[in-house]
């Protein structure tokens, strides 16, 4: 079996900006994010982005502009020799429908964790808030709790 690390995305990997990303031109990715990505890869971790994008299920952003968002993530990930291995997304929100996906539901997870025959106990979700743990959690991956923007890329290497 594979290990993997899940990163939340807004606050982690991205600057949280208060309210949803929209545009491409509000994606900024932090400075030690796609560091710490290779961290985990150079430490024969799986990367995946496991992210709510509930705006979607509000109709703020399409799943098009997502795509294009996500585009700008793995582009800076490939000029490093990152390898994301899939980007897991729940586009729902509970003011529209409700959904078992969206975090701190483990849906995304175990997806994950089936598709790519993962171990969730040798696994890590990196997360800026409470329900990315819960996730963790529920799905048996360890959690590591991060504040928002603050990702530092020494770490993976005490876990
Ligand atoms: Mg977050
Ligand atoms: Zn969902």
């Amino acid at each position: 079996m594979d290990k993997a690390v899940f990163f939340d995305r807004d606050g982690v990997l991205n600057r949280e900006i208060g309210d949803y990303v929209c545009k491409p031109e509000d994606f900024e990715i932090l400075p030690d994010a796609v560091e710490t990505m290779k961290d985990a890869m150079d430490l024969g971790y799986k990367i995946f982005v496991i992210t709510n994008q509930g705006g979607i299920g509000k109709r703020l952003y399409t799943k098009e502009i997502l795509k294009q968002i996500h585009a700008i993530l793995i582009e800076a990930c490939n000029k490093q020799g990152v390898v994301i291995t899939e980007i897991f997304y729940c586009p729902h929100h509970p003011v529209r429908s409700n959904c078992i996906c969206r975090k701190p539901n483990s849906l995304m997870l175990e997806k994950a964790l089936a598709k790519y025959n993962i171990d969730p106990a040798l696994s890590w979700m990196i997360g800026d808030t409470g329900r990315d743990m819960e996730a963790a959690a529920a799905a048996g991956v360890r959690g590591y709790l991060i504040n928002p923007n603050s990702l530092k890329h020494e770490f993976l290497k005490m876990l």
